[in-house]
């Protein structure tokens, strides 16, 4: 089975999708941070974050991971652990650049299909249930206010332990602006599928969220 869940930046896709993937026992996939890491990848390499053969090269040489360590999706490039770096405000400010390149996705969607391969896969990002796996029996587009998605993401750099001096008003500026790249791209832009289900948030719990999604995959 294969659930995708879409949506815009910190409407908590990857916290939901993580618990529904541990209750049924799927595998998780997170396909952001597959991205992220092309762009940790593109500089520590001092690529320009457009030089698209050059970013498809240095992939190639540094080679992305995902490793599940004790229920922790963990993300490995050039054997280091990157699982911090890639979700540090750096990064975060140029990964829609990268996404963007048509390669780079090319590259990214091989992969994620090749690891959804047979086993029953959540998995979470902008295109998953319009390109990745238009074929997934569950497909939830996951919205909410955006105030309430800049105070969700200071909270996950706080647990992770992420140091930051942003306020929550330029948090919300830079969540704005991703949305806003990410959803005018030429090639699988964050749009929701046709038959997707969608859930606003905003002002729900993350239980209710994920009750919700799991009565839906239950049908
Ligand atoms: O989900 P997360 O916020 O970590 O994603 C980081 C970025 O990766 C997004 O802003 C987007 O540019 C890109 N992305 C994408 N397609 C996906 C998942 C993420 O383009 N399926």
């Amino acid at each position: 089975m294969q659930v995708a869940i879409d949506g815009p930046a910190s409407a908590g896709k990857s916290t939901v999708a993580k618990i529904i993937a541990n209750k049924l026992s799927f595998v998780y996939i997170d396909t952001g941070a597959m991205y992220r890491a092309c762009t940790v990848i593109a500089r520590n390499h001092g690529l320009d974050y457009g030089d698209e053969s050059g970013i498809l090269k240095a992939i190639d040489e540094d080679g992305i991971e995902l490793k599940s360590e004790n229920g922790e999706q963990k993300v490995y490039s050039d054997g280091k652990d990157i699982s911090l770096e890639i979700r540090t405000p750096d990064i975060s400010a140029n990964v829609s650049q990268v996404s963007a390149l048509a390669g780079v996705r090319e590259k990214m969607v091989d992969l994620q299909r090749k690891m959804a391969g047979q086993t029953n896969v959540i998995m979470d990002g902008r295109d998953i249930g319009t390109t990745v796996l238009p074929n997934a029996e569950v497909k939830i587009f996951l919205v909410a206010s955006a105030k309430s998605r800049a105070e969700r993401r200071l909270l996950d750099f706080k647990e992770r332990g992420i140091q930051t001096d942003q306020t929550v008003e330029e948090i919300e500026k830079d969540i704005a602006a991703r949305d806003y790249k990410d959803s005018h791209r030429k090639i699988s832009p964050l749009k929701k599928a046709d038959d997707a289900i969608e859930i606003d948030t905003t002002s729900m719990t993350i239980d209710q969220v994920v009750d919700e999604i799991l009565n839906k995959i239950k049908k």
